[in-house]
């Protein structure tokens, strides 16, 4: 066993002053070091020591026997590795890691060996030795300012996250604990007009006040400029959470006394439940979601995965529309459908608008499948067919004559399945006092599909009030050429999927192509939908397609522009010499 004797008697200047290089080296050095060598003999030994070395090992106190420590040492794990280190100092570890004590008396020591010039033929080297309880005090407090906001001294979002994810990996502490956030509202106006003294002072008070409302165990950190952040256990679930959110809504509502000045501010809070598991970063950024959602609903709002808003907000249309139904608070807007080879308008299809008090515009596409969930389809397109109808008789009164237009009019298939259709059609047309004729019932292929023989029969009947028939979405469905050939359909909508794909996709060019040949086959007419550009309209009329719909001619407006964009176009084409004669000036010059 490697030994590394006891210095010979202590000298007074505890430096051994007989090797002079040596003694030059350490003085230098500002650590504790040492020179240890490995006598001819085999035995270790300390040449030189520095100052500090000793205070270092006695931990700075006299009385310990530092002869016997250094004994100690030698003969345990440190000797072994300086040996090692002496025998091959090129490959052996040149450094070590060593705790002495226990508790807060715990030191920690770096140990690390250089090998020095070879002298007298003895293997040599520089042992220093760094505590480390120093440098860890150090990065700590580093660490503390990296995890402390300045201003308020509140733990920042860095800490914050952690503390958020110490919890969150706990399995019997992630679920009882849920995260709160608050956006300052118009903070930084506050800031702007005040000066970024007051808005200090502004954060610090609204920071003591939310400390005030704290309790025990809970955190508060200040995570953004306008940001802060509680991390608190729940005694009751999500309730708990909103009750806590409301605490907090109360706590900062009474006005903030700064420079003899009352401001009252306005905080947005989102709150999130911690889940087992999840990271830190992640729960935070749930949270954060729930302050934009909090900002809108104008309450705290807890976070809820995608799955659960969307459910939330089809439930909530559902009430909704059906209040809306009943208030008569739904419109239709009319998109013209142009004949591609005159630019003529024929008719326009009609569409249901909602706008919502509060949610602004919902768009069909989100709330017609809803109605249709729900049933409340049947009373919504027995309202459209109505109120269709209406409007064309009401234009018909305003230009004092029958108008060469047409409505059309999008019936879901659940209505096919499950209302008296044509009874509803033929209400409609008497009730306004128009001809069959002026209507088009507009049906996807999934009306056939579900009951071909139900279909066939109220088609029949719809015929019999000499209403069209118009295949919506075509070719995006899967109804058969067979029923296609049997079904009174006079007009094939091509689906906008395929027309805008034409003029950049060869499949898209030859679904069209195809469709057309086949209308055309049948006898049937044809209307192509989502017309974005001249480019597709031309090409359109070049390939035989009669009729186009689409932003490029109008969106679909309401019935008074609508009926004003028909007008314009008729003088227009009468102008240009593509019509003999107008309605619309055969109508003003009988008035
Ligand atoms: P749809 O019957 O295929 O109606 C055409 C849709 O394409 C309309 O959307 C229209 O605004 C849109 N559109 C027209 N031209 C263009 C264009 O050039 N580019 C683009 N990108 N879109 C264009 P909207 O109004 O959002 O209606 C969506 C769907 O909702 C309708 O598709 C229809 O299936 C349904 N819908 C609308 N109103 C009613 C209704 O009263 N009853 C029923 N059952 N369904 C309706
Ligand atoms: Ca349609
Ligand atoms: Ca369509």
């Amino acid at each position: 066993m490697p030994h590394v004797p006891a210095p010979a008697a202590p000298p007074a200047s505890l430096v051994d002053p007989g090797v002079t290089g040596d003694h030059e080296l350490l003085c230098a050095l500002p650590i504790a070091a040492a020179v240890v060598s490995r006598t001819a003999d085999g035995t270790l030994g300390l040449d030189a020591w520095n100052p500090r070395f000793v205070e270092t090992i006695t931990g700075g106190n006299p009385h310990l026997d530092r002869c016997a420590i250094l004994r100690a040492a030698a003969d345990g794990p440190i000797g072994a590795f300086i040996d090692r280190f002496l025998e091959h100092p090129g490959t052996a570890p040149d450094e070590m890691e060593r705790q002495d004590g226990s508790g807060v008396r715990t030191r920690y020591f770096r140990l690390k060996m250089a090998p020095l010039p070879d002298h007298e033929g003895r293997g040599r080297g520089l042992l220093s030795l760094v505590e480390e309880t120093q440098e860890r005090r150090a990065q700590q407090h580093l660490k503390d300012q990296m995890l402390q906001c300045s201003l308020t001294g509140l733990p920042n979002r860095l800490a914050f996250t952690d503390a958020i994810e110490a919890i969150a990996s706990d399995p019997a502490r992630a679920e009882g604990y849920a995260v709160l956030l608050i956006d300052l509202l118009r903070f930084s106006r506050i800031n702007q007009s005040m000066g970024s003294v007051v808005g200090d002072e502004l954060l610090i008070s609204f920071a003591s006040r939310l400390v005030g409302g704290l309790r025990e165990g809970d955190m508060l950190a200040r995570v953004g400029g306008n940001e802060f952040g509680i991390l608190f256990s729940l005694k009751g679930g999500a309730s708990d959470a909103i009750a806590a959110a409301e605490r907090v809504a109360r706590l900062i509502e009474e006005p903030f006394t700064l420079s003899d000045l009352d401001i009252r501010v306005d905080g947005a809070i989102g709150l999130a439940l911690l889940d087992f598991g999840e990271d830190g970063e992640e729960i935070f950024r749930h949270a954060q979601f729930a302050v934009k959602q909090a900002k809108a609903n104008r309450r705290p709002t807890l976070y809820e995965p995608e799955q659960a808003i969307a459910a939330r907000r089809r439930f909530s249309i559902e009430t909704e529309l059906r209040r809306a139904l009943e208030r008569d608070e739904l419109d239709l807007a009319y998109q013209p459908l142009v004949e591609l080879e005159t630019g003529r308008v024929t008719g326009f299809e009609a569409l249901a608008r909602w706008h919502h008090p509060d949610r602004g515009n919902i768009g069909p596409s989100e709330f017609i499948p809803v109605a249709e969930e729900s049933g409340l389809i049947l009373d919504l397109g027995r309202w459209a067919m109505d109120r269709a109808a209406r409007t064309l008789a009401s234009w018909d009164d305003a230009e004092g004559d029958a108008l060469p237009l047409s409505l059309s009019v999008n019936l879901s298939a659940i209505q096919v399945a499950r209302d008296d259709v044509s009874a509803m059609v033929d209400g409609a047309l008497r009730a306004h006092r128009l001809g069959g004729e002026r209507l088009t019932i507009e049906l996807t292929e999934s009306a056939i599909v579900q009951d071909p023989m139900r279909a066939t029969r109220v088609f029949e009947q719809i015929k019999g009030l000499d209403a069209n028939l118009a295949m919506d979405d075509f070719g995006t469905g899967y109804s058969s050429l067979a029923y296609l050939q049997r079904l009174p359909i006079d007009l094939l909508k091509i689906d906008q999927r395929f027309i805008k794909g034409m003029l950049s996709d060869a499949d898209s060019i030859a679904i069209v192509r195809a469709i057309l040949g086949l209308a055309h086959a049948l006898g049937m007419k044809t209307t192509a939908e989502g017309i974005e550009s001249c480019e597709l309209a031309t090409t359109l009329a070049t390939l035989g397609c009669a009729h186009g719909q689409g932003f490029y001619f109008s969106r679909a407006v309401d019935a008074r522009r609508a009926l004003a964009f028909w007008r314009a176009r008729e003088e227009m084409a009468l102008r240009e010499g593509r019509i003999d004669s107008s309605p619309a000036r055969r109508v003003r010059h009988g008035r």
